[in-house]
């Protein structure tokens, strides 16, 4: 840790406290050791040789969801995301892990994330457990049961897989409907082109009905989200370089994500490569070019009509929606508005603010699959906020809080009155006169 955290910010740190309201650790167990403030006084003793990095401090580390919801308050202007990413990196290169966590993170991190061929060919094999009946037979005969309760829950909202990514569906461009008003790469992820592609489609066709020609080049990869939040940063920082280089050579004005996680961390790649002068130049044109799709359609789209949706009587009939914020997309990127925004053009909708939807969701990455008690706990407190909207539609702009949601609304039963939605989704399906 003396090697790899950033002194000068572990001092920016004035504890004074202002962090701990907006935190979501902090909140549901009080304690100081599980707030911003007390992470980085813990991180602090490491370095400053005043205390051993023992298991209570990796629990701590481990408890953090990630969600960087105390650094837009910090008056300091603390890069805690930052700190806890050179935390976690130094962890993890001490770590003892058993064989199973060492082969599922080597097979996970390296052997398929980070090879777009091999995720697609994961999505078949899904697609085929599910359209078979074997998703239910292994229910029905009890196998799942050797699975975690937490991973089963997972499983059973899984939507359904594809094999086909956006290039199979789209081809890598996409002329804008009218005269273009700028080129932009859409950045396609690696879990989203699986188990969301009919959001990454739906995200293309929006934005060229909103003007923008779109490029979608084949040679990207995983953006290193998952292994830099899981103290794997030389692995983060190969997949940022040949990201880099294929939209460079796509020459594209815009990286556009439509997944906060994955915006969150292409929006800091010059951060990640800065001990790289090769990179330098090359990581700064990619990251000041990344907006979520919200953002650029609100910035330089020409917007479309967005429209009701008819019965077949041909009425409409009055709809509610609500929106839970992506944590990285609030907190990092700093959409602002841009999706509430957007979501207010659709005629017909009334829009109800959802209490605490800038509060994280407990989906955090993998945070509901290794820290599950904890991302239960948040997420039924959130789901008594949700509640109260009483919404038709619950949107949001993340795989991951997508799932998570879709899991709160199946836990509540109240799945026959709300449902969860990726805002392209529910966008795109209310775009009227689309082609
Ligand atoms: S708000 Fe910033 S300066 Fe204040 S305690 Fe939290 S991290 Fe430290
Ligand atoms: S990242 Fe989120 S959970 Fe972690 S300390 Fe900051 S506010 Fe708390």
């Amino acid at each position: 840790m003396k090697l790899t955290l950033n002194y000068d910010e572990l001092t920016n740190c004035m504890r004074c406290g202002f962090c701990q309201p907006a935190c979501p650790t902090f909140k549901e167990t009080g304690l100081e050791a599980a707030s911003p403030r007390g992470r980085i006084a813990l991180m602090k003793a490491v370095v400053d040789d005043i205390m051993e990095p023992g298991e209570q401090f990796k629990a701590q580390m481990d408890l953090c969801l990630g969600c960087r919801a105390c650094e837009p308050v910090c008056p300091s202007d603390v890069k805690y995301g930052q700190l806890l990413e050179q935390t976690r990196d130094a962890i993890e290169r001490h770590e003892e892990h058993g064989w199973f966590v060492r082969s599922t993170r080597a097979l996970m991190f390296k052997q398929m994330f980070p090879h777009p061929k091999r995720m697609r060919a994961l999505g078949f094999a899904l697609k085929a457990y599910q359209r078979t009946g074997l998703n239910k037979v292994a229910r029905a005969t009890g196998i799942m049961r050797l699975f975690p309760a937490h991973m089963r829950n997972m499983e059973r909202i899984l939507p359904e897989a594809s094999s086909q990514g956006v290039v199979g569906a789209l081809g890598t461009f996409v002329p804008a409907k009218g005269k273009a008003v700028a080129r932009v790469g859409m950045f396609r992820g690696c879990l989203m082109d699986v188990l969301f592609l009919g959001s990454n489609v739906n995200t293309v066709k929006l934005l060229a009905e909103c003007g923008f020609d779109v490029v979608i080049p084949d040679s990207q990869n995983c953006c290193g989200a998952l292994h830099a939040h899981s103290g794997e940063l030389d692995q983060a920082r190969e997949l940022a370089k040949k990201n880099i280089r294929a939209f460079r050579e796509a020459n594209v004005d815009y990286i556009i994500s439509n997944a906060g996680g994955c915006g969150a961390l292409l929006v800091e790649y010059n951060h990640l490569l800065h001990d790289d002068p090769e990179w330098k130049e090359s990581s700064a044109w990619f990251a000041e070019r990344v907006k979520d799709v919200s953002q650029i359609i609100m910035e330089r789209g020409r917007i479309p009509q967005l429209a009701a949706l008819k019965n077949e009587s041909g009425e409409t009939r009055p709809l509610t929606i609500t929106y839970q914020d992506s944590c990285h997309l609030r907190n990092v990127m700093r959409a602002g508005n841009a999706p509430r925004d957007l979501m207010s053009r659709v005629e017909g909708a009334r829009f109800r603010e959802l209490q605490g939807a800038d509060r994280c969701c407990g989906s955090a990455g993998i945070y509901n699959l290794v820290q599950p008690d904890m991302s239960t706990q948040i997420l039924d407190h959130k789901m008594e906020h949700v509640k109260e909207t009483e919404a038709h539609y619950l949107l949001t702009s993340n795989p991951g809080c997508l799932l998570q949601m879709k899991y709160g609304i199946e836990r509540e039963q109240i799945g026959d009155k709300m449902q969860a939605v990726h805002i392209v989704d529910f966008l795109y399906e209310r775009l009227a006169n689309r082609e």
